[in-house]
């Protein structure tokens, strides 16, 4: 049996918060204080808990922080022109479109409006784009945390087998990117793979697997290589419990590390959120 160690999300995050105080400490006067503004349309409650953590978040790191909230019957064209003029604001360093939108609205069109380098969450296309050149700006803030958890496991990733589960354009795709700019041999599975039966197989060859599907149990324990560094970006709601993607009480047993969820990938994603502020507001003096 392998000595297995439960990756500690809340540890990692608090200390990128630590040197994220440290940077901003050393930030000249002239890009201070440090503002995210967070945008939302309509009154989704999950939403609304989100922009609640993300006040708090930013009070305790010394970030200013404002929501700017409209009715779910305001138009595309006013939320771009509202978007616009915080990318014009100067006093302004990052912008948060809270999701979802009100029906109708293309998540893609608005997330293109904010300043790309004022893309608090990494998600406008240019940030994407720079993600394939391996030249990062602001990158997406989960994938972000994937890699600094698997970067404090200290297991390298040149020339590993990769497994990424998911192959969405917020998760499982830019960490495909990303991990491969580290050399690693990545083999990205998702619905079509389940579908041909061919989950199992791939999932068992991966020295390091990052599953981000969103389906509770998607990956049974036992499908996970001994010694493993398993990172489960999965939420999944069951009852008044959150789970993963991995099925952990046998994961855990098999893999040398792994991420609990709640606790793992989530606390780390938040800390990446703020990090981007501060890469934010270093980027306005880069260019
Ligand atoms: P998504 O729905 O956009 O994509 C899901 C991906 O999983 C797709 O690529 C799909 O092909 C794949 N998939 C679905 N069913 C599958 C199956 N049976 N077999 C193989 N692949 C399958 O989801 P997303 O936005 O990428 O998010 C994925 C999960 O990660 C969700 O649970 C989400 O809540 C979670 N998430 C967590 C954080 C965090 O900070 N912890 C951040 C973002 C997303």
């Amino acid at each position: 049996m392998v000595n297995t160690k439960i990756i500690d999300g809340k540890a990692i995050a608090e200390r990128i918060r630590n040197e994220i105080r440290d940077e901003m400490d050393r930030l000249p006067a002239s890009i201070k204080p440090l503002k995210l503004v967070a945008v939302q349309a309509g009154d989704d409650s999950a939403s609304s808990i989100y922009t609640r953590q993300q006040e708090k978040l930013c009070e305790k790191n010394g970030i200013m922080y404002e929501l700017k909230k409209f009715g779910p019957d305001i138009s595309a064209e006013r939320l771009a022109g509202e978007i616009e003029k915080l990318n014009l604001d100067d006093g302004v360093t990052a912008v948060i479109l809270q999701m979802p939108l009100p029906a109708g609205m293309d998540p893609l069109a608005l997330q293109s409006a904010i300043n790309p380098l004022k893309d608090a969450e990494g998600v406008h296309p240019a940030n994407m784009g720079r993600v394939i050149y391996g030249k990062p700006c602001l990158a997406p803030c989960t994938v972000l945390a994937v890699m600094e958890i698997i970067y404090s496991t200290g297991v390298a990733l040149e020339g590993r087998e990769v497994v990424v589960v998911g192959h969405s354009g917020i998760v499982g795709k830019p960490a495909a990117l990303l991990l491969l700019d580290r050399l690693a041999t990545v083999t990205v599975c998702h619905v079509g793979t389940s579908m041909a039966g061919m989950l199992e197989s791939h999932v068992r060859r991966a020295d390091i697997l990052v599953v981000a599907a969103g389906k509770a149990g998607l990956v049974p324990g036992d499908w996970v290589k001994e010694g493993a560094v398993v990172v489960d970006v999965g939420i999944n709601r069951q009852g008044d419990r959150i789970v993963g993607d991995v099925g952990f009480e046998t994961a855990s047993k098999r893999a040398a590390y792994i991420t609990p969820v709640p606790g793992g990938v989530g606390p780390v994603t938040t800390a990446m959120l703020l990090k981007n502020v501060v890469e934010a507001a270093k980027w306005k003096i880069k260019v």
